[in-house]
């Protein structure tokens, strides 16, 4: 008798850990530099639609608040410390060459992204996915891709194209139909950027996304998969304002013979041209009002970052709103700052069976806590990552 009672006992933990379900949708959308506050800054009436019919919340991003490094720490529960992806831009020291978002060769050699992501952790528990351009996406991680994905260098779709395309892939027949989508827009990023967060344009810019999650959202409301579909709507980082009054330039400082590359990314990574320069280059530096100076591996803990092997041998932080660079920087907005900063936190909104109603969240979520919770709505067992369920259990409907 009691045998009967552990075994129905272990199936119902069993099943309750596989999560909200194998026959379940998620949708994860990216909306670029989805600062925390424009959706209640401007005018956003779906954004609003989800707070009331689902969860809102604010996820802090991992550092470097940058797109490359945050993007795959959605996809991967670990930090860019641990993934590898740890700026936009940064040199692979044993290969001797730079990665960058205009290299493709170097930004699609799989050997430099880490983890396991989602599209690939579903997949092998033998969940059909789908990515449209997500960081990483088109990288043969692991030897594979997505079960359907596309190349962020062919001829890029628009993004009412992206809503048609995530729309095509959920109605394809049960066998062929990813359960996974995930889905990558620039906006409201790039205006953010030539205009500031605070300014006409990226009103707009976020704006129409909120229009333009209103139309996926109806579209996937008409589908007979209707009341099995999660949607997230969420970002990789917030966006500062910055004004060319507050830049410093690296050679007021240095010495060019010190310095092999100054990568300038947020935080610049300086690689030294030889050992002996590092402490000359750190200690010229550290007295530099509004920035923060660290040797690799000896960043704060907070950080969460500087002992991965590509790191620069001196990581320069400016304060937010500042910049570190060689070419002089014209007035807009930018990212890339201490992640714990309000300014690079990110809005994120979830609706659909598994997600309460009308419920706001008040702590900060990590965002290494997403992967995990894709996992769980998935009903597939995530790999080791940073974050954890836990943490975001209190999104989920009981
Ligand atoms: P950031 O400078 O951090 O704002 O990076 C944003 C840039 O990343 C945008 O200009 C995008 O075009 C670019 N981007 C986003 N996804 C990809 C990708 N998969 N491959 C190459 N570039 C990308
Ligand atoms: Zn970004
Ligand atoms: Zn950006």
């Amino acid at each position: 008798m009691n045998r009967i009672l552990f075994f129905f006992v272990g199936l119902w933990l069993s099943l309750s850990a596989m999560g909200a379900g194998r026959d379940s949708y998620t949708v994860l959308v990216s909306l670029d530099g989805l600062r925390w506050d424009y959706p209640e800054a401007y005018d956003c009436p779906f954004f609003a639609q989800l707070a009331q019919q689902g969860v809102k919340a604010v996820v802090t991003p991992s550092f470097p608040s940058k797109t490359f490094p945050n993007h795959y720490t959605l996809a991967t529960g670990l930090v860019p410390d641990h993934h590898g992806i740890i700026a936009n831009k940064f040199k692979i020291r044993n290969a001797g060459v730079v990665f960058s978002l205009g290299d493709s060769v170097v930004r699609t050699n799989p050997q430099y992204y880490g983890g396991d992501p989602l599209w690939l952790t579903a997949k092998r528990q033998g969940l059909r996915t789908a990515t449209v351009y997500w960081v990483g996406s088109d990288v043969a991680i692991q030897g594979s891709h997505a079960d359907y994905w596309w190349n962020y260098m062919g001829d890029l779709l628009s993004h009412e194209q992206r809503v048609d395309e995530i729309i095509r892939l959920l109605r394809l027949p049960e066998a062929e139909r990813p359960h996974l989508v995930m889905a990558y827009f620039e906006e409201p990023d790039a205006s953010g950027h030539d205009y500031g967060p605070v300014s006409t344009p990226t009103r707009h810019a976020m704006e129409r996304m909120d229009s333009l999650m209103s139309v996926l959202w109806t579209r996937l409301q008409a589908l007979p998969l209707a009341d099995k579909v999660n949607l997230i709507v969420t970002g990789d980082h917030g966006m500062a304002w910055v004004s060319h009054e507050r830049q410093i330039f690296p050679y007021d400082h240095l010495k060019r013979e010190w310095v092999d590359n100054i990568l300038n990314d947020f935080p610049a990574h300086v690689y030294a041209s030889a050992p002996q320069y590092v402490d000359s280059i750190y200690q010229a530096l550290l007295p530099v009002d509004h920035l923060r100076v660290w040797r690799r591996g000896e960043l704060p803990a907070y950080l969460n970052y500087g002992t991965n092997v590509n790191t620069g041998d001196v990581v320069v932080l400016p304060d937010v709103g500042w910049v570190f660079d060689t070419t002089p920087w014209v007035d807009g907005g930018t990212h890339g700052y201490d992640h714990t900063a309000s300014d690079m936190w990110v809005a994120l909104r979830a609706i659909g069976p598994d997600f309460k109603r009308g419920y706001h969240r008040t702590e900060t979520l990590r965002n290494v806590c997403i992967y995990p919770l894709v996992c769980h709505l998935l009903g597939i067992t995530p790999s080791p990552c940073d974050g954890s369920l836990q943490e975001a259990a209190d999104l989920l409907a009981k």
